[in-house]
C-alpha cells in the first residue's frame, strides 16, 4: 500500500467514526420509548378488503388491524398484503405518513405507537388503501376488550427454501424469476432458513381469541395456477387460522426476515404455482403452535420508537468491475456449428441411446467389424459441438444474471446521488405484549441477520419483523455483501456493509429496554 493510499485510507476511517458520533447523538434526539402503566390489557381487531377491484383474484389481499391499549398507552399493529411500503409495488411513499396522521387525529394514536408490516407478497391493492388502513384500525379500536395475553412458537420448514446458492467457484447466485439458475454441476451449497414461527395470541375473558399474530420468513411470491392477483401463502395461512378459531378471529401474518428466502420448489416448471397449498401447510403449523399456547392476565406494554442512520454504499467502482466482466464474457462467446434446430434434435438422439445415437446397433456393429469410424467418428464430433453450444448458452445465461443486477447496481448508485448524502435515514420499532417480544426494520432483512438478534436477545420469545414503517430494499449480511452484483440480495440494496453491525447493536440496545 503507497502512503496516499494510507492516508486516504485513515481518512476515511476518520469521517466514518465522526459518522458514528453523529449517528449516536441523533439517535438519542430521535428516541421515544413509551411504557403503560399497571392496567388491563385491552386488544381488539379487525380486517378490510383491500383487493383491486378491477382484477380477477384467488385469496384476497387484506389490511388486518390490531390495536392494544394498557393504561395510558395505545398501540397498533397493521398488516397488509402489499409488496412494501413506499419505493417499489402499489403503496405510495406517503401512505405511512398519511395514516398516522389521520390516526393521530381521529383516534389520538401517537404516530410512533402504529407499526406496519407488509407481507411482501406481490398483489395488487386498491387505490383507497390508506383509507381503508384507517378503516380497518377503526374497527378494531371500536371492538377493544379486556384480553388475557399468550405466546409461543411453532415450527414449519417444509414450505421455504433459502434462495442462496453458493457455486463450487465460491461466489453466490441466487433463485429468481428474473434470470435463470446456475447448472447443477456448479451449485455446493445452500444456505439456512428459520422454521420458527413466533406467535402472540389475546384471548377475550369469555375465551373467544381476538387475535393471533404470527411471524415467519418466507417470500410469499409463490402465485396461484390461474396466475391471477393474490396475498399468496400468507394470505392463504391466514384465512386458514381465522376459519379454525372463535368467529371473528383476526389471524395477522408479520413478515420476517425473509430477504433470502423463497417458497420451495419456486422455481419448477413441471406443475403449476399454488401458494394455496404452502399457506395451508403455515396456517395448519400456526394453528398448533397458537393450541398450546395457554393465554394469561399481564398487563405489560412497551413501545420503543427509534430512527438511525445507516451508511450507504458507494457502488461506482463495482459496476466498472461488472461492465469489464461483461465485455470479457461476451469476448469469449464463440461461433457454434449448431443452431438451435440441430442443437435439440442431437441433445436429443444423444441423451437417447449412449452407444449407439447415429444409428441402429447393427450398424455400428457392421463398421466396427470392418475396422471403419465414420459412425463413432461422427458421435466425437457431434458431442464436441454440443458442449461449444452449451458453453455459450451458460455464457449468455450469466451475461442475463449480470445485465440484471448491474441495472440494480446503476439504480442504487443513482439514487446515493439523488439522495446527496452518504446515509440513509431509517425507522425501528420495538414492541413488547406480555412476553411477546418484537423488532422491526424497514428492508427485506436476510435470515441469518434474524436468527443472530433471536439468539442475542435477553427474551425468550424474540421475534423479528423485516418489511416495517418503510421500504429501504434488501439488507444483506455484510458477509452476503462481499458478493456484490452476484445475486439480487447484494445488487438490490442501497447499504454499505458496516450497516450490519451498527443496526444489530441498536436492535440489541432496544431489545433490552424492552
Ligand atoms: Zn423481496
Amino acid at each position: 500500500m503507497t502512503n496516499t493510499t494510507v492516508a486516504a485510507a485513515r481518512s476515511r476511517l476518520t469521517c466514518f467514526q465522526t459518522w458514528i458520533t453523529i449517528s449516536a447523538v441523533l439517535l438519542v434526539a430521535a428516541s421515544s420509548f413509551e411504557t403503560a402503566a399497571a392496567a388491563q390489557l385491552m386488544a381488539g381487531a379487525a380486517k378490510v378488503d383491500i383487493t383491486n377491484p378491477n382484477a380477477a383474484v384467488d385469496g384476497p389481499l387484506h389490511a388486518r388491524a390490531l390495536v392494544i391499549k394498557s393504561g395510558d398507552t395505545t398501540a397498533v399493529l397493521v398488516t397488509l398484503d402489499v409488496v412494501s411500503l413506499g419505493e417499489i409495488g402499489y403503496v405510495s411513499n406517503e401512505y405511512l405518513g398519511d395514516v398516522r396522521s389521520r390516526l393521530e387525529k381521529e383516534l389520538n394514536i401517537k404516530p410512533t405507537n402504529v407499526i406496519i408490516n407488509t407481507s411482501h407478497c406481490h398483489g395488487i391493492p386498491c387505490d383507497d388503501i390508506d383509507d381503508r388502513t384507517v378503516q380497518a384500525v377503526k374497527a378494531a379500536a371500536a371492538k377493544l376488550v379486556p384480553v388475557k395475553v399468550g405466546v409461543g412458537a411453532g415450527s414449519e420448514d417444509r414450505v421455504q427454501q433459502n434462495r442462496w446458492l453458493k457455486l463450487k467457484s465460491g461466489k453466490v447466485l441466487d433463485e429468481r424469476h428474473a434470470y435463470s439458475l446456475p447448472a447443477n454441476d456448479e451449485v455446493a451449497e445452500v444456505g439456512p432458513i428459520d422454521p420458527q414461527i413466533g406467535v402472540l395470541r389475546l384471548d377475550a375473558e369469555d375465551g373467544r381469541t381476538v387475535a393471533v399474530v404470527y411471524n415467519f420468513a418466507c417470500h410469499p411470491i409463490m402465485g396461484v395456477p390461474t396466475d391471477v392477483n393474490t396475498a399468496d401463502m400468507t394470505g392463504f395461512s391466514s384465512q386458514v387460522i381465522e376459519n379454525n378459531l372463535s368467529a371473528g378471529t383476526i389471524a395477522l401474518f408479520v413478515q420476517g426476515c425473509a430477504g433470502d428466502i423463497d417458497p420451495i420448489d419456486y422455481k419448477r416448471v413441471d406443475r403449476p404455482r399454488n401458494a394455496e397449498a404452502l399457506g395451508n401447510i403455515l396456517g395448519l403449523s400456526t394453528l398448533k403452535a397458537v393450541r398450546n399456547i395457554k393465554t394469561k392476565s399481564d398487563d405489560r406494554m412497551i413501545v420503543v420508537n427509534e430512527k438511525m442512520e445507516l451508511p450507504r454504499a458507494d457502488l461506482a467502482q463495482r459496476m466498472v468491475a461488472m461492465e469489464e466482466e461483461r465485455q470479457r464474457l461476451l469476448d469469449s462467446l464463440n461461433g457454434t456449428f449448431l443452431n438451435l434446430e440441430t442443437f435439440v434434435r442431437l441433445a436429443v438422439k444423444y441423451n437417447l441411446s449412449n452407444d449407439f445415437p447415429s444409428n441402429y446397433a447393427y450398424r455400428y456393429l457392421q463398421e466396427d467389424a470392418r475396422n471403419r469410424e465414420g459412425l463413432r467418428k461422427l458421435d466425437a464430433t457431434n458431442r464436441a459441438r454440443l458442449k461449444s453450444y452449451i458453453r455459450n448458452v451458460r455464457t449468455m445465461e450469466q451475461l442475463t444474471r449480470i445485465n440484471t443486477n448491474l441495472r440494480l447496481l446503476r439504480k442504487h448508485q443513482q439514487q446515493l446521488v439523488d439522495a446527496g448524502k452518504r446515509t440513509i435515514e431509517v425507522e425501528l420499532v420495538g414492541l413488547r405484549v406480555g412476553d411477546f417480544v418484537l423488532t422491526s426494520f424497514p428492508g427485506e432483512l436476510t435470515v441469518p441477520i434474524g436468527l443472530g438478534i433471536k439468539k442475542r436477545s435477553p427474551h425468550e420469545w424474540t421475534f423479528v419483523a423485516g418489511y416495517t414503517n418503510g421500504y429501504i430494499y434488501y439488507c444483506p449480511t455484510a458477509e452476503q455483501l462481499k458478493n456484490v452484483g452476484g445475486a439480487q440480495e447484494d445488487s438490490d440494496c442501497l447499504l454499505a456493509p458496516e450497516w450490519q453491525k451498527l443496526y444489530e447493536d441498536k436492535a440489541a440496545d432496544i431489545l433490552r429496554r424492552l
